[in-house]
């Protein structure tokens, strides 16, 4: 049962092969046995999913079912759920039971899915490794020396272990797609509001986008038909018409135009990535595409750009977190100062402590024209290079990460070479572009990614590209040993 994706365990249900209860009982029974190991959820709700699947299989008799009734996911703990602590991976929030759920969760119960628990993430959804969780270090499934990637990496290593048919993850410089590559599975970050972020909890609102991980193209799409769509709640979510994601994926790829920017496969990129990529573009050839060199000229500046704004928003979102009316309060309080400052220095963590004094420094008077405003300016010219790219090709690829996995600890002292672990996703984030990251080789163990951007608003053709992909390939059908 857990080797089968969304669309297939959807089919079974119809099928009555098995209930919900049956195939979320052995769900839950997975995680009991292995996610010792792979610490990949920070919170397991068997009573409440037991409960949805049995709901699910109520309407699943009645015959009003959707594609996601009775299937059961893995929610980022970033996505508030009622009832339910939602950690965030932070000590902050240990004790934060939400109040409500966000939309995302809203939509996903009522097509009747069934949540199986909260996944383990970097503290705020800062970091590419998933060491700065305050509940400890996710392992990667197909190596537990390797990281599995973050910030979403729970939800990467409990597909990659058949822990979940799919879950969901929030990518604000990478962390749904470095993940999805890190662990041999397919992840999509959508365009910039094309999915609410109510609820969500904002690290950087202006980057931040929540997005499907999934083994295949074809759930992926499945998932976004549910996840997409207008959210009055969230002012920057786009009233846009959803269309059916799942309908072109069977297009042919005759005549697609693909670019490779150059800057995606110079110095610094691991060799055995490098032939993952340049063989996965020969399968595009076959199918039928023309391959053009392309350039995005200001790549190089898109890491310390990010790492200017990605602060700065975060040391204002973040300042909420004080200790008074919700999450973590130190004991005894002398007075307001230092009930502040006690919570909030015995709350964060280092990696968060420190993206907010950078964030404070930044936005300061003083150095705000200097770093801010300037990495704004920065920001619309690397807009400016995809603007230009997209006039002559459809889709850009490259490899989604410059190396696979790395081991825990490699990265963890030097925050810059962890920082370029996303060198080739945020960029992707700044001008608020889709991007999907799907399997595309296995290097000494650990796999690689193909990244595939695409324009504004452009899902489904990426979607598409991808399952075409997955039609002629089968590194998405492979997964870790242990865990088959
Ligand atoms: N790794 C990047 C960071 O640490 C991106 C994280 C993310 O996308 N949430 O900020």
């Amino acid at each position: 049962m857990h080797n089968k994706t969304i669309s297939e365990l959807a089919q079974g249900l119809r099928d009555k092969a098995f209930s919900s209860v049956e195939l979320t009982q052995h769900y839950l029974d997975r995680i009991q046995q292995f996610d010792g190991d792979l610490n990949s959820f920070i919170t397991v709700t068997p009573e409440l999913a037991l409960a949805q699947a049995r709901a699910a299989d109520e309407q699943l008799a009645a015959g009003n079912a959707t594609a996601l009734t009775g299937i059961p996911l893995a929610q980022k703990d970033i996505f508030c759920t009622d009832g339910v602590r939602t950690s965030c991976g932070s000590k902050m929030l240990d004790n934060f039971i939400a109040p409500y759920s966000a939309t995302v969760i809203e939509k996903f119960n009522s097509a009747g899915s069934v949540m199986l628990g909260k996944t383990n993430m970097d503290e705020f959804a800062m970091g590419s490794s998933n060491e700065t969780s305050f509940y400890g270090a996710v392992k990667n499934p197909w190596d537990l020396d390797a990281v599995p990637g973050g910030s979403s990496g729970g939800s990467a290593a409990c597909v990659a272990a058949r822990m979940a048919p799919a879950s969901t993850g929030t990518d604000t410089g990478g962390s749904i797609r470095q993940p999805a590559a890190l662990c041999g599975i397919t992840g999509l970050k959508p365009t910039y509001g094309r999915i609410s972020r109510y609820g969500m909890i904002a690290f950087a609102s202006s980057l931040d986008q929540a997005g499907p991980m999934t083994r295949d193209a074809k759930d992926a799409a499945i998932m976004l038909n549910t996840m997409a769509g207008f959210d009055a709640r969230d002012s920057t979510c786009l009233d846009k018409p959803v269309p059916d994601y799942t309908a072109n994926l069977d297009n042919s790829l005759q005549g697609l135009k693909i670019g490779l920017p150059k800057e995606y496969f110079g110095e610094g990129l691991d060799s055995g990535v490098a032939t993952a990529i340049e063989a996965a573009i020969k399968e595009y050839e076959k199918l039928g595409a023309t391959v053009k060199e392309i350039s995005l000229p200001n790549t190089s500046l898109a890491v310390p750009t990010y790492y200017v704004i990605a602060p700065a928003e975060c040391s204002s979102n973040l300042s909420r977190m004080d200790g008074v009316r919700f999450g973590y309060r130190c004991e005894n309080p002398v007075d307001l100062e230092d009930l502040y400052k006690r919570s909030r220095g015995e709350g964060f963590g280092d990696e968060v402590k420190r993206r907010i004094m950078v964030g404070t420094y930044a936005l300061s008077a003083g150095y705000y024209d200097a770093y801010y405003l300037k990495a704004q300016q920065i920001r619309q010219l690397i807009s400016d290079d995809f603007k230009k790219a997209f006039e002559e090709v459809d889709v850009i690829m490259g490899p989604t990460t410059p190396e696979p996995a790395f081991n825990f600890g490699e990265k963890g002292e030097d925050p810059v070479s962890m920082y370029l672990s996303d060198i080739y996703t945020i960029a992707v984030n700044l001008a608020g572009l889709p991007g999907i990251s799907v399997p595309a080789g296995v290097v000494n163990g650990r796999p690689a990614g193909l990244q595939i951007i695409g324009n504004y608003f452009d899902e489904a053709r990426l979607l598409n590209v991808a399952h075409q992909y997955q039609q002629v390939t089968e590194w998405h059908q492979q997964g870790p040993a242990r865990y088959l």
